[in-house]
């Protein structure tokens, strides 16, 4: 079985993450949490990082030190994981749906602008499967209507846009660190952002709202989304190879490339001033229906070969049920994740695209 996609967890998680445990520095105090903690905001080219338990709550956290909630709405495109709207709905407000680009698979700028009221307090803008969102547009649309810019770059850790990384480009961002991502921490999440003022607010809620000056004193409701030293300790080791796992991963995404596009397969987008990460390499195949493009990753995992379709529109799930986009419909139905993960093999990706092709011929 070729895996969609698994982690590289090697000596230096192993001997991290020892020393973590026997330090006796178990939960959320220890030295790995600073070091991994300024190590990352270094990488995103932020001031401020503040690590939490996964990437839906760093999501959550961030909402709520905006003070985001009841009556708000918030804009989030239409193809994302579910988390993004998820964590919009539990601080209270309003996700508002918005069909993404056909051209960069993210948030359409000129549509965000039509979803605009007066309760919009933010958007966030994902970077779908390793691409960018539109930024510039968006910083300006934001401006404009003074609402709060959230990137959720859980997909796109080390991407950039005009040299500058996803993490830094807006107010703040978020990020995850499940097995499956980019790097690791098992489950983990990070808010980045060059805003004393929200990181201080962010880790303020993230320890159940605790008074600095006087210890148990709360004067607010917060929560307890830290991460642990232990997890801190494997993402600081995770994060000290994050260079050589990006470029193995363009390496993987320029061979699947080579193999699929002369077939008439779209692959992740390429736009210029954007230099995206090949989180999961993703075919668009646009002769596909759903049903058409379900068959074949049926017959494709028949054949020992992990794929994965593409998000479906959030605006078909019951609690979030409202208009189709139809760029969100297009590529939701059509598209497919190849698998993707740090060493694969030359001979898994010819696998894997041979078994593609030869599957798509008999489909059609
Ligand atoms: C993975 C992911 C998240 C959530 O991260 P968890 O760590 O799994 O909670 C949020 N948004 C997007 C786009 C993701 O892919």
């Amino acid at each position: 079985m070729i895996p969609i996609a698994k982690p590289s967890i090697g000596d230096k998680e192993m001997s991290l993450v020892r020393e973590a445990v026997e330090s006796g520095w178990v939960s959320s105090q220890g030295a790995f949490l600073e070091k991994f903690e300024a190590a990352f905001a270094a990488f995103c080219g932020t001031k401020y990082c503040v690590l939490t338990f996964n990437g839906s709550v760093a999501i959550q956290l961030l909402l709520e030190a905006l003070k985001v909630g009841h009556n708000d709405e918030v804009i989030v495109p239409d193809l994302t994981f579910v988390a993004t709207a998820n964590m919009v709905k539990v601080t209270g407000a309003q996700p508002v749906l918005v069909d993404v680009t056909e051209d960069g698979w993210c948030i359409d700028p000129d549509k965000v602008v039509e979803k605009i009221t007066s309760k919009t307090k933010a958007i966030i803008a994902v970077h779908l499967y390793g691409n960018v969102a539109d930024m510039d547009k968006l910083r300006d649309i934001a401006t404009k209507h003074k609402l709060y810019l959230i990137e959720d770059a859980a997909e796109a850790h080390g991407a950039s846009l005009n040299g500058k990384k996803v993490g830094g480009l807006g107010d703040a961002g978020t990020f995850s660190f499940y097995g499956n991502k980019i790097i690791t921490t098992g489950e983990g999440g990070a808010i980045t952002t060059n805003s004393e003022e929200i990181a201080l607010r962010a880790k303020f809620l993230r320890d159940h709202g605790m008074s600095k000056e006087k210890r148990y004193w709360h004067p607010e409701l917060g929560f307890n989304y830290r991460m642990t030293n232990i997890q801190a300790a494997l993402g600081l080791a995770q994060l000290s190879q994050i260079e050589i796992f990006l470029a193995d991963r363009d390496r993987i995404f320029k061979s699947y490339k080579k193999k699929l596009e002369p077939h008439g397969l779209i692959l992740n987008p390429q736009i210029d001033g954007i230099k995206p990460v090949n989180w999961m390499t993703s075919v668009v195949a646009g002769q596909l229906t759903r049903d058409s493009r379900d068959k074949l990753l049926e017959s494709m995992k028949a054949c020992d070969i992990e794929v994965r379709p593409f998000f479906y529109p959030l605006s078909h799930f019951p609690m979030y049920l409202s208009e189709t986009n139809p760029v969100t419909e297009k590529l939701s139905a059509t598209g497919f994740n190849l698998p993707t993960f740090f060493g694969m093999e030359e001979e898994a990706i010819t696998q894997t695209s041979t078994i593609l092709l030869e599957q798509l011929k008999n489909i059609k």
